[in-house]
């Protein structure tokens, strides 16, 4: 049972508190950067245009490709900017047998696999010194919910803490608890709980719709969200993406509001609305007032 009258609003990092539609173009002009001169030894135009070969290709059947980790599926390769990124550059690794031999040498005693370990480092690597750019209503948001003595503002992240910190610091919120590298991606093909879906019975893949699942294998995720509900009444989740932050606590009965940016997919938007547990959030802006009617 809980504890205290405690709300915890666990917000996402990336995508969510920041503008990753307009970070992306240089995270990936990094990550290729980074595959060119110190993974892969072949020339920036050669990376560059494979990089961009494989995004095309991916875009045009986007349920076709996904960030896969230990076999499963994280996320489509259209859910958001940062996981368009990852997915083009696991593609184009897997895809290119010369290019997956020169990531397993420099990977050679890989935590997942060394093209998942290759695509973690480009990102922690890469965006560790992106400029922050954080969208216009997150400051705003921030000082609204850290004033109600009933809510506690948590902000979730799979990148290392130490980014979302010294991010946070210059917008004045040093002090906001991050839940870093929570690992939302890491999927356990041999973790044996099993979820109740009101229509589809008892098991840990379901049907979203004929062209997606949802694969809710994540102990890891679902370790850190079990910890923080001990010692509050309720949590709510807010995130620009579905499958990795979203889909989980929906089907642990958390409500969860997805933010509509420029690159929310349709079948997310549809899916996410339709749930009992689900909502969609037009605009950070309105996030506190969403709260309310919640608690
Ligand atoms: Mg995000």
């Amino acid at each position: 049972m809980p504890s205290s009258g405690l709300v915890k609003v666990i917000l996402d990092y990336d995508g969510t508190l920041t503008a990753e539609e307009e970070q992306v173009e240089e995270l990936a002009e990094r990550s290729i950067g980074t595959l060119s001169r110190d993974i892969l030894k072949v020339p920036l135009s050669q990376v560059r245009e494979d990089y961009s070969r494989i995004r095309a290709k991916i875009m045009a059947e986007p349920h076709k490709h996904w960030w896969e980790v230990n076999g499963a599926i994280a996320a489509y390769s259209d859910e958001g900017a940062f996981i368009t990124n990852t997915t083009t550059i696991q593609v184009m690794l897997r895809t290119t047998p010369s290019y997956s031999e020169a990531v397993a040498r420099r990977f050679p005693e890989p935590e997942y696999d060394p093209i998942m370990d290759c695509s973690n480092y480009l990102f922690h690597k890469n965006t560790f010194d992106l400029e922050p750019r954080f969208r216009p209503a997150a400051k705003a948001v921030f000082s609204e919910l850290a004033a109600a003595a009933d809510l506690e503002t948590l902000v979730l992240s799979s990148s290392k803490g130490d980014k979302v910190r010294k991010n946070l610091r210059t917008i004045g919120f040093a002090e906001m608890r991050v839940l870093g590298d929570t690992r939302q991606y890491e999927m356990v093909p041999s973790w044996n709980k099993e979820f109740v879906h009101p229509r589809q019975g008892t098991g840990q893949i379901f049907q979203v719709d004929e062209q997606h699942t949802i694969d809710l294998r994540r102990p890891a995720y679902y370790k850190a969200l079990m910890s923080e509900m001990e010692d509050s009444a309720r949590l709510i989740v807010v995130a620009d993406t579905w499958s990795m932050p979203g889909a989980l606590p929906m089907m642990m009965g958390i409500p969860f509001f997805l933010l509509k940016t420029t690159y929310t997919p349709g079948w997310c938007e549809r899916h996410v609305s339709a749930h009992p547990y689900g909502g969609m959030l037009s605009d950070l802006a309105l996030l506190p007032e969403r709260i309310r009617a919640l608690v």
